[in-house]
């Protein structure tokens, strides 16, 4: 393969901004299984809920529930609190939880934790209705999250503070179908690689 092929590889455009691959589908699967593990030891006799969020756990959720082995019930919690790449600290729920939730163990299923707003609203939510236990897995936390101590159970990875697309991730709509993550990438950085 020629460097130029090599570079197309790499990095990938999706409008306004150039990102470059950055966690492999590999990894990805590895992390999961490990993820499952855990969830399989602690939650064994529990009969938990996963609760993944729409839109952006979707990938996440499918890979990480084929893995969960002890019996569980999904249900769904649809919100949005982002335009383009950045927060707008506003958060809507769309689709809300059913009142089953009462006395469960529930495990809010998300795909990247970045301010905590988001969880935040959920867990107060759902302790609100009375769960028996409310916790949360997610694949990605950024670092505000990290400093704010914002209460994850189970994470995949941390990062800083970039913006990431695919495995379920979008930008404006976009590139959620992508089996590897990407991460934006600074134009100056591009140009001194
Ligand atoms: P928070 O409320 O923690 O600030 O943001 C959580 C939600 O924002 C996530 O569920 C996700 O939908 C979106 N989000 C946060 N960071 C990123 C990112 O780097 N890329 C993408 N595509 N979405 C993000």
């Amino acid at each position: 393969m020629t460097i130029f092929a090599l570079r197309l590889k790499r990095y990938m455009k999706i409008k306004d901004l150039e990102f470059k691959k950055f966690i492999a589908a590999s990894k990805i699967d590895e992390k999961i299984s490990d993820l499952a593990s855990h969830i399989n030891h602690d939650y064994k006799d529990k009969l938990p809920v996963f609760l993944p969020i729409l839109n952006g756990s979707f990938m996440f959720a499918s890979d990480l529930l084929k893995e969960v082995k002890i019996p569980c019930r999904v249900s769904f919690v649809k919100t949005s609190s982002y335009s383009g790449t950045a927060s707008t600290g506003q958060l809507k729920t769309l689709i809300g939880h059913d009142e089953s939730l009462f006395n469960q163990h529930i495990l809010i299923v998300e795909d990247i934790v970045d301010t905590g707003l988001t969880l935040g609203k959920i867990i107060e939510e759902l302790r609100g209705l009375g769960a028996k236990s409310v916790e949360a897995i997610s694949l990605l936390r950024k670092s505000p999250a990290r400093e704010k101590k914002v209460d994850v159970k189970y994470v995949g990875f941390d990062l800083e503070n970039e913006f990431v697309l695919g495995y379920g991730l979008d930008y404006d709509g976009l590139g959620r179908n992508y089996k590897d993550i990407y991460k934006a990438v600074d134009p100056l950085e591009k140009a001194a690689s």
